[in-house]
């Protein structure tokens, strides 16, 4: 063994939101604990930031909305977050006539939207069977979510006793297309449910892979009941909390230390990292992972895989006001949930296409969100009052590889062509309702996929790490789906079965499966 500085029960490498997850179950369970981040903060793709010079908008710069974040976890940690629901859970305007406008809570308006695009109360009737049927999948799934690993026939038995045989089906072993092509009969409809499929998820409807299921899956069980809320303050104020709880539980959390090395031989571990104090070498009884899986085969020194790529755009615009819509649908209600953008299913079947045969898709799927009707905390001195609103567009169907030529010039492509669309369905132009600073330059920024590489780590700008895997155990042996093939190395970040989104999951679950090794 090489002389270490230090030496701890465990050391975390990368400092997500799931990593610091893992460092307070850890350091609370008594075991010390090492985080090495290399940014200046914690929190990875779930932070918040004031990226306009000046303006004292505090914007959720990368994920927005908690879904998947269990009640559990906040109350185990003891973190003073703030979850609130949209009076809108998604409005999707129509070229054909008035928008669906999808109230946050039954009633609201929703059966007339529905009739009024529709032309008949059916379409609204299958609506609310099968999200009732998804309620029934999501109090199935959740509470396994932070248990051990359940096999396929045990959750198979889960859900079709609180659900149908039919549903287990559905979402478990069809692709999602089938389901959607048999429940529902309008294009735009169609559309709406498909996309929680499809985020960050490149892949058909139509995939015999079931990707796209997967998506689906996690994206309509968190928590028990699917919904998104969001994060009062933003982003970072979840972050803050955990960093709190980590660090009160005495945790150590060292920021701009970049690790180089991982080594584990299963009884043992070192880490070799590099901080403006020069190399260090710290070694580790455990060693919790809670970068990419690729990243982590860099940092042992594995011959490079084909790493995953993203496949999005992340637009944040800060807003003067609001713009009035063509349909005569009150803004306020139309963007406080989420707005589908050229998101009808086959504009988001012919985009994947367009964008798997290596061209930009020529309709632009994305939906976007305001997240200040909601929260208007996150703007300071009087922007609320003024009017100003923020506004996020998360666009789809954008592969990493699209942007390799030139990521700078293709970046800002997107982004007019996203306003341009935008601007399809609005009363007048969006760029009239821009905030702007002394110059007349627009408060825009927008992130591709290489841009989420170069500063968050995540290897092709894959938000989940790697496409999201079924939530029961597929090898034997990986009791909480965190194993790597080294005893005392396990995964804690997204790339974790289970993990994937703002849920620390993950964490809660490489946590538990190291106590448990630990006490054995
Ligand atoms: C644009 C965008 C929008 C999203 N929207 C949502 C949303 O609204 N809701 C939702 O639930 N999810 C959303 N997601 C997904 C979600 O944010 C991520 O899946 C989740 O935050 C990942 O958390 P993590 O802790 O597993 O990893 P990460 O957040 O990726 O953290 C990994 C950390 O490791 C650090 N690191 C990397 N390499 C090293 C190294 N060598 N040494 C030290 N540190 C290192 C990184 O700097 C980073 O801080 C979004 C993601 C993006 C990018």
């Amino acid at each position: 063994m090489r002389p270490t500085d230090d030496r701890y029960d465990v050391v975390v490498v990368g400092g997500g939101h799931n990593a610091l997850v893992a460092a307070g179950y850890l350091a609370r369970a008594g075991l010390s604990v090492l985080l090495l981040e290399r940014l200046a903060e914690v929190g990875g793709a779930a932070v918040s930031t004031e990226p306009f010079a000046g303006v004292p908008a505090r914007l959720s710069r990368y994920s927005y909305l908690v879904s998947l974040l269990p009640d559990r976890i906040i109350s185990d940690l003891g973190l003073a977050v703030s979850l609130r629901s949209r009076a809108t859970s998604s409005y999707t305007p129509d070229p054909r006539g008035p928008g669906l406008l999808v109230a946050g809570e039954p009633g609201g308006g929703t059966a007339e939207a529905f009739r009024a695009v529709t032309g008949s109360d059916d379409e609204y009737r299958r609506w609310q069977r099968w999200y009732g049927e998804l309620a029934g999948l999501a109090e199935a799934i959740a509470p396994t979510l932070l248990e051990p690993l359940p096999s396929r026939d045990e959750l198979r038995a889960a859900v079709i006793s609180a659900t149908s045989e039919r549903l287990w089906s559905r979402i478990f072993e069809r692709p999602l297309a089938e389901s959607l092509e048999e429940l529902f009969t309008d294009d735009l409809v169609r559309g709406v449910v498909a996309t929680d499929g499809l985020i960050g998820t490149h892949t058909s409807l139509r995939s015999p892979t079931l990707a796209a299921n997967r998506c689906f899956l996690y994206h309509v069980i968190g928590n028990g009941t699917g919904d998104w809320r969001v994060p009062v303050g933003g982003m970072g104020v979840v972050t803050g909390e955990l960093a709190r709880a980590a660090r009160e539980a005495g945790a150590r959390i060292v920021t701009g230390a970049e690790v180089a090395r991982v080594d584990v031989d299963g009884r043992a571990g070192e880490v070799g990292y590099a901080d403006a104090g020069g190399e260090h070498i710290v070694g580790a009884r455990y060693v919790l992972s809670g970068v990419a899986p690729a990243v982590l085969a860099r940092l042992r020194g594995a011959a490079p895989a084909r790493a995953p790529r993203g496949s999005q755009l992340k637009i944040n615009v800060l807003l003067r006001r609001l713009p009035a819509l063509r349909d005569g649908t009150d803004p306020r209600l139309a963007f406080a949930g989420t707005f589908h953008l050229n998101e009808s299913y086959r504009l988001l079947e012919t985009a994947y296409a367009d964008s798997a045969a290596g061209a930009v898709p020529e309709v632009l799927p994305g939906e976007m969100y305001c997240h200040s009707l909601t929260d208007p905390s996150i703007l300071g001195q009087g922007l609320a009052e003024r009017g100003w609103q923020t506004l996020t567009l998360f666009g789809l169907h954008l592969p990493a590889d699209l942007f390799v030529a030139d990521n700078d010039a293709l970046r800002e492509k997107l982004v007019a062509r996203y306003l341009t669309a935008l601007n399809e369905y609005l009363a007048e132009p969006i760029e009239s309702c821009l905030a702007r600073d002394a110059d007349g330059r627009p408060y825009v920024e927008a992130r591709t996929p290489l841009d989420l590489e170069a500063e968050l780590g995540m290897p092709g700008g894959h938000i989940f790490h790697g496409d999201l895997d079924w939530p029961y155990d597929t090898e034997g042996g990986d009791r909480w789906g965190v194993c790597t093939d080294t005893a005392n190395l396990l995964l804690c970040g997204s790339g974790a079965r289970r993990g994937g989104g703002v849920s620390g999951i993950a964490g809660h679950n490489a946590a538990m499966a190291l106590l448990a090794e630990a006490s054995s």
